[in-house]
């Protein structure tokens, strides 16, 4: 997932001011098309690196968050760069024990290939996903 053998996993904001580790092996590796995820990137998906909530630690600086409701009713946190604006990490009421951090904030390069694209029906037109990816044109049921 990771393409690196360096650890702890470290990261941050685009400014710098924010900076994390992680002390855990990432769970799983999500590209999410849906259109909060576009809204929130940027860019035609988001990429979420879910890692167990005890083991993301921030080294530096204080994000500031806000909050949203998604469709199944849960609270998710969205925590932010206050001075550069760059999305860091989200975590869900849903799963407190796990949170996922923002995939392009990470120092160590996130093995791309390796995401499970999900809301691809949701996706910007022709956006391209590698060949045998697995994929879910909306949320998976798990
Ligand atoms: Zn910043
Ligand atoms: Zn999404």
């Amino acid at each position: 997932m990771i393409d690196s053998d360096e650890r702890p996993l470290t990261g941050g904001c685009q400014c710098g001011s924010v900076r994390y580790e992680i002390g855990a092996e990432p769970l799983n590796l999500y590209a999410c098309h849906c259109k909060q995820c576009r809204k929130q990137s940027g860019s035609s998906f988001g990429m979420s690196l879910v890692v167990p909530s005890d083991s993301f630690k921030l080294t530096s600086g204080t994000p500031k968050s806000w909050q949203r409701l998604t469709d199944q009713g849960s609270e998710m946190t969205c925590w932010f760069c206050p001075g550069c604006g760059s999305r860091i990490y989200h975590q869900s009421s849903s799963w407190p024990d796990q949170l996922s951090v923002k995939g392009g904030t990470v120092d160590q390069p996130v093995e791309a290939g390796a995401a499970i694209h999900i809301w691809t029906s949701h996706g910007l037109p022709s956006t391209p996903i590698p060949v045998g990816a697995t994929t879910f044109p909306f949320e998976p049921d798990d």
